[in-house]
């Protein structure tokens, strides 16, 4: 029996329905599941179906000045778990960050257009509450066939250090290890390679090392209670170095597919990528439960 505690839903860059994907999780056999959209908690009041343990978490990316001086390809998503709806303060936040977000967007925008690819804003929209981010601009330039698919879009134009990128709209790490210990949630690093990216990284995993360890190390410092060593990209001698990283550091493991539905063709809910097939075991949530209890 498996969980996955990393999934995106049509309220951010996910394509399926928070109810599709409790009903989904619940026929491949998934034991309980964390719902993790990009910076918003409003997919969870969407959920009618109840035969399924449901963990309210969100992901929020961040920014971390030093990391990225050094490295600009790099970069830091937070997972919350554990996140309550009626949390006043945490919902001014993301609403800000929402806001943020539609400004980088429409700053994305402009440069691609100034790079010569022709993107109407008009034609970035969603319905209502959903977050719309690079994801949705890369299928736009997808659709004016400027890019062969998907990751094209990020290597070549959206990702991280790259011509069309726009990194303003960010929350500090230091403040968002704030607002974690404020709204007594627990904070996890998710898919820890982003911190140090560099070619071929998830083949020859050379990122993981002693500058890992120190970015961990100060993280930890700052409130850090978990990494992601379960992911969909690695294989299953990484999770091993990683599970030794965490016992290190003496903080919790969490894992989870980052399923987007038709977003990351190929990737699946629950297993990840067919090639790894991903198996993250009940006994991580116990743990993260038991710390969860710690704190509150
Ligand atoms: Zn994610």
């Amino acid at each position: 029996m498996a969980i996955d505690l990393h999934i995106h839903t049509n309220f951010s860059d996910g394509t399926d329905s928070p109810n599709e994907i409790v009903e989904k999780s619940k026929a491949i056999g998934l034991n309980a599941i964390s719902i993790t959209d990009h910076e918003t908690m409003k997919g969870f009041s969407k959920i009618t179906k109840d035969n399924l343990e449901v963990i309210k978490g969100v992901e929020i990316s961040a920014k971390w000045d030093e990391l990225s001086a050094n490295n600009p390809e790099s970069g830091i998503h937070i997972l919350l778990y554990f996140v309550k709806e009626d949390d006043t303060n945490l919902n001014m936040v993301l609403e800000g960050l929402r806001e943020n977000k539609k400004s980088r967007n429409n700053q994305i925008i402009e440069k691609l257009n100034g790079l010569g690819l022709e993107i109407d804003m008009e034609d970035l929209k969603g319905d209502g509450d959903q977050v719309l981010g690079r994801p949705h601009i890369a299928e736009l330039m997808v659709k004016n066939k400027y890019v062969q698919n998907i990751p094209d879009a990020f290597n070549k134009y959206l990702g991280n250090g790259m011509p069309a990128y726009v990194d303003t709209h960010q929350i500090h790490i230091h403040k968002l290890m704030e607002i974690a210990e404020a709204s007594k949630t627990i904070p996890v690093l998710a898919h820890p390679h982003t911190l140090n990216p560099k070619k071929n990284m998830l083949v020859n995993k050379k990122w993981i090392n002693k500058d890992l360890l120190d970015n961990l190390s100060r993280l930890v410092s700052m409130g850090l209670m978990g990494i992601e060593t379960y992911y969909s990209s690695y294989n299953s001698p990484t999770r091993k170095e990683l599970s030794s990283l965490a016992k290190e550091l003496d903080i919790l493991e969490t894992g989870g597919s980052d399923y987007h539905g038709d977003i990351k063709l190929g990737l699946h809910l629950g297993t990840g990528w067919e090639d790894k097939p991903l198996e993250v075991p009940n006994e991580l949530l116990e743990k993260l439960k038991e710390k969860y209890e710690s704190i509150n």
